[in-house]
């Protein structure tokens, strides 16, 4: 028998319409990619999505074409999502850090028909557009005023283009399985691998994200989500501030230190979200400079492991609650966040930071287990490493045409390539990827838990670890270093902060120094690229 309630599709368009008859005044605040700051709201934003919606059918974009944006987070870029959307076609956030070889590859494989491109990425876009064939238009997101002289067919200045459609125009419906993003990942070997979401998938991923366990934001808070729309679905946040009407406050084009301070306090942010080096960069920034957080509630921090330093510093220093995420662009992305559960509410000092240092617990619509190469389960001691495999509503199920289907199960569990821990209250802790965890004599060192400890000590700004061949041990670890500026730690001061904060076959065989640690297009540490930079390298013991 079948219930009797109602059928109401879980559409994109369905969050911007909410927002807009129940938060119709709720700011959008940008920083705009021309320099002022731009103020809008849900009411204007929901207008404009419809002008391009109605626009885009002009230009014949339909049901199912892939749509572009090379774009930073700002009011335009966040309009386009939803008028993209709302005509079921596909937003596909290209990311500009990867080469324009590279660009054109993941454009090519979507069959992109047009692009909406920020000014800043207009000469990137001027190397690899005749590349991509499938490509029609390029809009630009400025006005007539800002746009340059441009070698590019076909381009024209966004405001313009927009201006040639009225609001006059009724969402298109659907199914709710109905494609709406697609975001390539890139591995470390082969092809990007294209993730495809949907309008259902997005919808239930935000309501997750709202769980009071998970991020727990609300109508009052004020978002700042410096973490670019390009970078793993945005992290949700296009969709989870207007599902419940919280402000949003976007970064543009600046995310260094003192341009993401003079945000947080001017627009008195409440809650934000970004990578561990984001967060390194404000904090250096304020030690410099000085100055205080007192609007800023939460951050979550994710996409890399967040140094214990980071969390310490953030909640003692300017009583900013820090909650360390783990998720995958397979997983649209959010996995766990690390809130706190009764069982450890009575925690404080550094038993407290212990668990905050893990990657925490998934909010309901994620299930997660560990196992063994072979598929068996790992126990769930805190201490077991086993490979992560996860599965939910909002995880993928296979890869854009059906390519690296050995990573999903028939039951539907998705090898993540993390490997972690999870101990009796389901605290997650990733330990490494599979490619990097350094296998010494037989067993597994955690390169992240040695990173981790480096960068607390007072003169190191970055640290990244990894394994090197050794005649006896098959592998040790090699620490690699940046000092911070006008500082240089030897070797020896390093190690020694080191002792007696991992066991003792866990140290790093050396040290060394450099100026530069190589990063991915999303700010992960490219640990291929260091490998390959340290393939001559000795270490001291082989
Ligand atoms: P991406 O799809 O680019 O977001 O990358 C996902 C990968 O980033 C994961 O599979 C992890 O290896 C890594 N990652 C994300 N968040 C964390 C975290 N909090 N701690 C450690 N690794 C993380």
């Amino acid at each position: 028998m079948q219930g009797l309630m109602q059928d109401w599709p879980l559409l994109c368009s369905k969050v911007i319409d909410h927002a807009s008859a129940y938060h119709p005044r709720r700011e959008v605040v940008s920083r705009s990619v021309e320099g002022p700051i731009h103020r809008t709201n849900y009411r204007e934003v929901r207008g404009r999505a419809l002008r391009i919606a109605k626009r885009l059918e002009a230009e014949g974009i339909v049901l199912g074409d892939r749509v572009a944006t090379m774009a930073w987070n700002t009011w335009r870029h966040l309009e386009c999502w939803y008028g993209i959307t709302g005509i079921g076609a596909i937003y596909h956030t290209l990311n500009p850090r990867l080469f324009p070889e590279q660009i054109a590859w993941i454009m090519n494989d979507a069959e992109d028909r047009l692009l909406f491109v920020d000014l800043t990425f207009l000469p990137l876009v001027e190397k690899l557009a005749t590349q991509v064939p499938s490509l029609k238009r390029i809009v630009v997101l400025t006005d007539a005023a800002h746009m340059p002289q441009t070698s590019l067919a076909g381009a024209v200045p966004y405001e313009e283009w927009l201006a040639e459609a009225d609001e006059d125009f009724a969402w298109k419906s659907f199914e709710e399985t109905t494609a709406a993003g697609i975001c390539y990942t890139s591995g470390t070997t082969g092809n990007p691998k294209g993730v495809l979401y949907s309008h259902r998938s997005n919808l239930l991923h935000s309501m997750m994200a709202l769980q009071a366990d998970a991020m727990g934001v609300s109508s009052r808070d004020r978002i700042l989500p410096i973490v670019p729309l390009f970078h793993a679905n945005g992290w949700g946040l296009a969709f989870t501030a207007p599902m419940i009407g919280a402000g949003l406050v976007m970064p543009g084009a600046r995310m260094d230190g003192a341009s993401v301070y003079e945000l947080l306090r001017s627009e008195k942010v409440t809650f934000s979200a970004a990578v561990p080096t984001v967060w390194l960069m404000l904090l250096q920034h304020l030690e410099k400079e000085g100055g205080d957080l007192p609007d800023l509630e939460k951050v979550v921090i994710g996409g890399a492991a967040c140094p214990r330093v980071v969390t310490q510093k953030f909640q003692d220093n300017y009583g900013v609650k820090v909650i360390h995420a783990w998720g995958m662009t397979e997983m649209s992305p959010l996995g766990t966040l690390c809130t706190i559960k009764p069982e450890y509410a009575d925690l404080t000092g550094e038993a407290l930071l212990d668990i905050e240092e893990t990657q925490g617990h998934p909010p309901f619509g994620v299930e997660m287990k560990v196992t063994d190469d072979e598929g068996v389960e790992r126990p769930w001691d805190g201490a077991t490493f086993g490979r992560l495999k996860v599965r939910g509503p909002s995880v993928a199920k296979s890869y854009y045409k059906g390519i690296g289907a050995e990573m999903f199960d028939a039951e539907g569990w998705f090898d993540t390539g993390d490997v972690a821990h999870i101990d009796p209250h389901g605290y997650l802790q990733i330990t490494d990827r599979s490619k990097d965890v350094i296998k010494s004599g037989g067993e597994w060192i955690s390169s992240i838990d040695l990173e981790n400890i480096a960068v607390g000590h007072p003169d190191v700004a970055e640290a990244a670890v990894i394994g090197l061949a050794h005649p006896k041990w098959d592998e040790r670890p090699l620490l690699v270093v940046v000092p911070k500026e006008g500082r240089s730690p030897t070797k020896a001061e390093i190690l020694a902060f080191m002792e007696g904060k991992v066991a003792k076959w866990w140290m790093p065989d050396d040290v060394a120094f450099v100026e530069e640690i190589p990063h991915t297009a999303t700010g992960k540490i490219k640990k291929t690229t260091l490998r390959e930079q340290f393939a001559d390298f000795r270490l001291p013991t082989a």
